[in-house]
């Protein structure tokens, strides 16, 4: 069957963003999630957790042997965070390239407009995640949204 270019399918995706303790404690909550909505994503899920060590060690598992470990764990059970699942056409590298690199101080001089560069601190304080791969995305929507999900949601607030 033809198809107009107008109306061409597209494969929408889904990839996993955490608005970090950093970015809830200095109030960028709001102004991160209207830069995700005037970026053409929809926000499909969305909760707010306290996450524990457990938690953060197993989502970060592939990061267990590296010297900033410890200080990650600390840092990402400082306080809140917001966990929303992103979808769109090309989801994952178009929000990766949306937040910018790891570290924000690069950010801010790379890549100025990036969310890490406007919200960031430095390169542990980057106000937030995105995964970085098909298979990450996969495995991080299930580890936080499925019903047998890995991580501690039982003290959850529903936003
Ligand atoms: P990301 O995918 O851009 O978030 O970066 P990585 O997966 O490499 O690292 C996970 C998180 O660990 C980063 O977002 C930072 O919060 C932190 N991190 C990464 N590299 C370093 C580092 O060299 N030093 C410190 N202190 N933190 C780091
Ligand atoms: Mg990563």
């Amino acid at each position: 069957p033809l198809r107009s270019s107008a109306n061409v399918d597209t494969i929408k995706e889904k990839t996993l963003a955490i608005i970090k303790p950093d970015g809830v404690n200095g109030n960028y909550v709001d102004v991160i999630k209207k830069t995700i909505l005037g970026s053409s994503f929809s926000i499909t899920q969305e909760m707010q957790l306290q996450l524990n060590v457990n938690t953060v060690k197993s989502f970060y598992a592939e990061h267990a042997s590296k010297s900033f470990f410890s200080g990650l764990v600390q840092y990402m059970t400082s306080g809140p965070v917001v966990i929303m699942v992103l979808e769109k056409e090309n989801a994952i590298a178009d929000w990766r390239a949306l937040i910018g690199p790891t570290d924000a101080n690069i950010a801010k001089v790379t890549h100025p407009k990036s969310v890490r560069a406007f919200c960031g601190l430095d390169l542990q304080r980057n106000c937030v995640h995105g995964s970085d791969s098909p298979q990450s995305a996969a495995r991080e929507i299930s580890f936080f949204f499925e019903k047998s999900s890995s991580a501690i949601v039982s003290q959850h607030d529903e936003l």
